[in-house]
């Protein structure tokens, strides 16, 4: 496992989906999630020039945190306990996972200052996956208007469990739509400019769809 040249296959790949669709790849930026790894292998990402790191659970993210600290942008990638919030909600810049009022309400009593939100949603249907329904994020969004603590920075999703590349790309697709609706709404608290989406096996369809975080662990960084 050799953190740099990873990354240089991922920047690669990423050149490539980018030239296919038009789009400039400084718009991509990779979130190394460390979720399976040690801090030594955090470490290496870091000189390796990764600037942003995704943990999915309050104790890898506080273990990395405390080590650390100000050398990353913090990512909080899964799902979200509430009584987790405070436990996190001073360390990470950006929480991916943002699914119901309920945790909408523990970060704005939490938060000390403004904290970058995306919506996660279910685009695929799959009953274990998080996420809103596609149906319920336009009165979710107006919801929100209730808690000036959070701006919703973009939408999220995982993709379907499937080698059908095709449905996948309907899913990253799917995103992008929900996020114009989004937009055209023109809410301050709501721009809604990024596309969280794309992972080890599908990132190059997320970036053909328009991801601007894609989050990488096995290919990046490993999984043990
Ligand atoms: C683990 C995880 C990833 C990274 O998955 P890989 O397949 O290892 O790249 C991305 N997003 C979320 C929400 C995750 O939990």
């Amino acid at each position: 496992m050799n953190v740099a040249e990873n990354l240089a296959a991922i920047e690669q790949q990423i050149s490539q989906s980018c030239k296919a669709v038009d789009r400039n790849p400084q718009d991509v930026k990779v979130i190394a999630v460390t979720k399976y790894v040690s801090i030594a292998t955090a470490e290496e990402a870091y000189h390796a020039g990764v600037t942003h790191l995704g943990e999915n659970r309050e104790e890898g993210l506080n273990e990395k945190w405390s080590y650390f600290g100000e050398k990353f942008t913090w990512h909080f990638i899964g799902s979200l306990q509430t009584k987790k919030v405070k436990k996190i909600i001073d360390k990470v810049d950006y929480i991916h996972s943002l699914d119901r009022l309920s945790l909408a309400e523990e970060i704005q009593k939490r938060a000390s200052q403004k904290i970058k939100c995306f919506v996660q949603l279910n685009v695929s249907g799959e009953e274990s996956k998080h996420g809103i329904h596609p149906d319920e994020l336009q009165s979710f969004i107006q919801n929100l208007e209730a808690y000036p603590l959070i701006e919703i920075v973009g939408l999220m999703t995982m993709a379907p469990f499937t080698e059908d590349r095709d449905l996948i790309r309907a899913c990253f697709h799917k995103l992008k739509v929900l996020q114009q609706e989004v937009q055209a709404l023109q809410l301050a608290y709501a721009p809604c400019q990024e596309l969280s989406m794309g992972m080890s096996n599908d990132y190059d369809i997320a970036v053909e769809e328009g991801a601007t975080f894609i989050r990488i662990g096995t290919s990046l960084v490993g999984n043990k």
